[in-house]
């Protein structure tokens, strides 16, 4: 399979720094493994603060004359590079199912959904408008805030990269990409389409290696005006806590802990498949994955025998098998995390009602799990489990149900399944979430802001308010000309 990678010219393992592909300065490389096999994928470059100190300085010269393109001409640029991602799709998804796991069904619609945050802001780079305010002769543009340090995790190797360097060139900014040490070689194949569309050296680069020092080179840098970074909470904190000494802006997209309200009155089969799919994809691998199901009194028996149903169908095995619809996690530490929430739960009175253990295919496969009355002393309650693993939690009342689901530092994603529209309003607007699906389980789309309260995070990707996270207001006032 890397063979067809590699003949498709999709294969780089160097860092891209100013239109070059280079080594790390000392040569170092790490490997990148298929977490499925174990096998070694390929040896990328291992980078730290010099190969960033290089890069973030290409974007510095690059923005000058990127931000002084035209929109049009800006667009023109990404929507070529949409173009090629998607006659591309094929090879990148097999890639993406390579190195991170994901069944090939959910890299291909991980290609499609990345791919549209770069044409949804093609399309937008034409609209970014300043207002003149007519009473005032004051004239007020929006400027690109200048170089960008975009850090990304490997749970959507494609997407986390397009939902933030879309809305950045499309505003004018140049970029340094630090992708997940995990799974470099899609962001790296993207990167080498956009070299491909016409996107200048230097205004797209991306470096991995040494996270931290990567991480510090970028915040320390006057130059970089912000930071964007989709993982986790703790690492979002350092950064936010690290932009304080030049005053980046910056947007983060952490952890969840994604409540899915079950009420009662809701269509059972539309609840049980639209909280599978919320719980199960990328086998629970995502920040807006379910993780804790709540379910009312009156349904939780008929709801729990229907869901474990449908999670005895999930197919088990390498992404890149046709019938598979559950991969492995990324890594052993990842099933440590699951082993160690499962036995919490179980040693404080929760009841395994399906699987809870590894996979007899061994590696990183863990079973599809269902947990049944899991209380709000858990692990599985308190923090996100990030693997295939549905906790039910029965509940008796509304109030209740809202007051359990907004009891976290979280606020990310949030689920309700009812056929009661006041309810439907009445609930949505009580949940402290950024993002509330209505009797479904998949509601990411580039159309849609995108986004985190409380912990969870700052600033909105994707939608029009995408692109506001890259642009400074500015304000002239003229007089006596
Ligand atoms: P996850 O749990 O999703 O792996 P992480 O926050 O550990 O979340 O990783 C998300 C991204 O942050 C990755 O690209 C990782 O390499 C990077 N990262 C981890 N630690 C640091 C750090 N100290 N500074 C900058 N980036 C970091």
């Amino acid at each position: 399979a890397m063979e067809k990678i590699r003949v498709a010219g999709l294969l780089r393992t160097q860092g891209l720094i100013a239109g070059q592909w280079v080594d790390a300065y000392d040569g170092k490389t790490i490997e990148v493994q298929n977490p499925a096999t174990g096998e070694v994928l390929a040896n990328v470059s291992c980078m730290g603060s010099r190969e960033t100190s290089d890069a973030i300085a290409s974007a510095h010269s690059t923005f000058y004359s990127w931000s002084k393109l035209t929109a049009s001409e800006r667009s023109k640029a990404l929507r070529k590079w949409y173009d090629l991602i998607i006659s591309h799709k094929e090879d990148l998804a097999l890639l993406m199912t390579l190195e991170q796991g994901k069944p090939m069904k959910e890299a291909l619609g991980e290609v499609n959904y990345g791919a549209s945050f770069i044409e949804y802001f093609a399309e937008e780079a034409k609209r970014i408008y300043g207002d003149i305010i007519p009473p005032t002769l004051s004239d007020r543009r929006l400027l690109p805030v200048g170089v960008v340090g975009a850090i990304t995790p490997w749970n959507f190797p494609l997407a986390m990269i397009t939902r933030k360097v879309g809305p950045a060139l499309a505003c004018g900014c140049t970029v340094v990409v630090k992708p997940s040490e995990f799974t470099p070689l899609t962001a790296l194949a993207a990167a080498d389409l956009a070299l491909q569309a016409g996107i200048p050296a230097g205004a797209l680069n991306v470096v991995m290696g040494n996270a931290p020092e990567i991480g510090d080179a970028l915040l320390q840098s006057t130059q970089v005006r912000k930071i964007t970074f989709t993982g986790s909470t703790a690492v979002g904190k350092k950064l936010m806590a690290g932009s304080a000494n030049t005053v980046k802006k910056i947007s983060l997209e952490l952890g969840g802990n994604a409540p899915c309200i079950v009420f009662d009155d809701a269509d059972i089969d539309v609840a049980v498949k639209g909280s599978l799919a919320a719980k199960f994809r990328n086998s629970g691998q995502t920040c807006v994955c379910a993780n804790r199901i709540l379910v009312q009194e009156g349904i939780y028996e008929k709801f729990a025998s229907a869901f474990i149903k449908a999670v005895q169908s999930l197919q088990v095995g390498n992404g890149l098998e046709d019938s598979t619809s559950q991969g492995p996690l990324i890594n052993e530490a990842a099933v440590e995390k699951v082993e160690k929430f499962i036995n919490d739960a179980t040693s404080k009175g929760a009841n395994v009602m399906l699987g809870g253990k590894r996979h007899n295919l061994g590696m990183t496969f863990y079973e599809p799990t269902v947990v049944g009355n899991v209380s709000n002393d858990m692990l599985l309650f308190r923090e996100e489990v990030f693997g295939p693993v549905a906790p039910l939690i029965p509940f008796k009342t509304e109030e209740e149900a809202i007051h359990m689901a907004n009891d976290t530092n979280a606020g990310l994603a949030a689920y309700i399944f009812t056929k009661s529209i006041p309810r439907s309003w009445r609930v949505s607007e009580s949940l402290e979430y950024g993002l509330v699906g209505v009797n479904v389980g998949i509601i990411s789309t580039e159309v849609a802001p995108f986004g985190g309260v409380k912990q969870s995070g700052l600033g909105r990707e994707g939608s029009k308010y995408g692109v506001d996270e890259y642009l400074e207001l500015k304000y002239i006032c003229m007089g006596n000309l």
